[in-house]
């Protein structure tokens, strides 16, 4: 029940390579009216058009300012970037008029996202999609623009790139719906890079924590912000592809598992995924002394540079960085004169799956697979549900399609 009266919601977001184009905004609408067709009060959410390159897209924007001048205006910034979605939402709305669905397109602001002042980055404080609602009612398809707001006061701010996921989430617990649909290019997340493993996979069902830590190890999935809404309202989220109709990805309402019906089935799939990120390099600091270090760090910190792997010895701090830090992390070094060694060219391989705790033998399992491919390991890291390898970066190709095959993710379905 919404508003006093019975609605059945349905929100879909359309990305930036589904609205591209005038063809494509036809098999957007088409997708649309089927869903209105089927019952559905429809509320749709629009990145903008294209991806970097394209003339309305939110790269091409940001590289006009910044063609005018280097330092750009946070404020000024996001109001040029929030206007990427206002074209492609009206531009749906007109494609959607045309083929005879009334509709309404609204800005975050006017839909009732309100954000904290944070210009480019703004997070949720409130939604109140009351404008939806009373547009809904009116039969109408409610467009919305992604990835921006609206501030207490007024301001127009937006919610970090790839926000427009986040927009579909938010307005989905706003509405208290329970499926929001994200419309990509691809078939759903796949259980590893297609681009380096030719027999990667759909996964057809994923939990919220699992994404999660796939878009922190650096598979480009969704936005784990929007992950983590979906999360806390109970929201089952789909990743399908708006040109290939099929199952694609359902991410949360899993039945959870445990050690023993792990053991029990047959089929179950130990790693959910393979993820990997490039461009890292290691640090290892040597002999230096725990006040110093600490100096160090808030040094490191100061200068905005995330550590990641972080195995701190007696003798010796071992971490992380991303490389393009790595110029000013060996300025820090240096000016506290300690001896330090750098690894360029580290890539960091990823296993993931949610029933990894308390399985022994997978750590020994995947430095044999590595060792038999001679593929040296640099440093391990591990958390409940991941387990993750450095390795130099001309490996990472090696490494991945190894371990994907030794631990069958392109044979068998995850089980849940
Ligand atoms: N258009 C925005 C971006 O490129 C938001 C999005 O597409 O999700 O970051
Ligand atoms: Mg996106």
């Amino acid at each position: 029940m919404m508003g006093g009266l019975e609605m059945n919601i349905l929100v879909q977001k359309f990305g930036g390579t589904s609205v591209e184009s005038h063809q494509k905004m036809i098999e957007v609408s088409n997708i649309i009216k089927d869903t209105k067709e089927k019952g559905y009060d429809v509320v749709v959410v629009v990145s903008a058009m294209g991806r970097s390159g394209s003339p309305y897209a939110t790269d091409t924007l940001i590289e006009l300012c910044k063609q005018a001048n280097e330092v750009v205006s946070d404020r000024e910034l996001d109001l040029i970037m929030s206007c990427g979605e206002i074209i492609s939402g009206s531009i749906l709305v007109h494609t959607l008029k045309r083929g005879g669905l009334d509709s309404i397109l609204l800005t975050g602001g006017q839909a009732g996202i309100v954000t904290d002042e944070k210009y480019g980055d703004a997070s949720v404080i409130q939604i109140d999609p009351i404008n939806v609602i009373e547009n809904l009612k009116e039969g109408k398809v409610v467009v919305v623009t992604g990835f921006q707001g609206i501030t207490r006061s007024g301001e127009v701010t937006t919610l970090g790139r790839g926000g427009s996921d986040t927009s579909a989430v938010i307005l989905g617990a706003g509405l208290n719906v329970k499926v929001v649909e994200i419309y990509t290019d691809v078939d759903g997340i796949m259980t590893a890079d297609p681009r380096i493993e030719d027999s990667a996979q759909v996964i057809t069902n994923i939990n919220y924590d699992e994404v999660f830590q796939m878009a922190d190890k650096g598979a480009k999935v969704i936005h784990p912000r929007a992950v983590e809404i979906a999360k806390n309202n109970n929201i089952i989220v789909k990743i399908k592809n708006t040109f290939n109709p099929s199952e694609g990805t359902s991410i949360g309402g899993c039945i959870t598992h445990n050690i023993d019906t792990y053991k029990s089935s047959k089929d179950g799939k130990l790693i959910t995924a393979v993820a990997h990120k490039n461009r890292l390099t290691q640090i290892l600091i040597e002999n230096c002394q725990e006040e110093l270090f600490t100096d160090i760090l808030t040094d490191i910190e100061k200068n905005n540079i995330s550590m990641d792997m972080i195995n701190f010895f007696i003798k010796e701090k071992i971490f992380t960085i991303d490389s393009d830090k790595t110029n000013i992390l060996k300025q820090i070094l240096d000016s506290y004169k300690v001896e330090y060694k750098i690894v360029k060219d580290c890539s960091k391989v990823t296993l993931i799956g949610s029933k990894i705790t308390g399985i022994p033998g997978v750590m020994a399992q995947i430095v044999k697979t590595l060792t038999k491919e001679n593929i040296k390991i640099l440093q391990t890291s591990d958390s409940h549900m991941t387990i993750s390898i450095l390795v130099e970066e001309n490996n990472i190709k090696k490494a991945v399609n190894a371990l994907h095959r030794e631990f069958r993710l392109s044979e068998i379905k995850a089980i849940y």
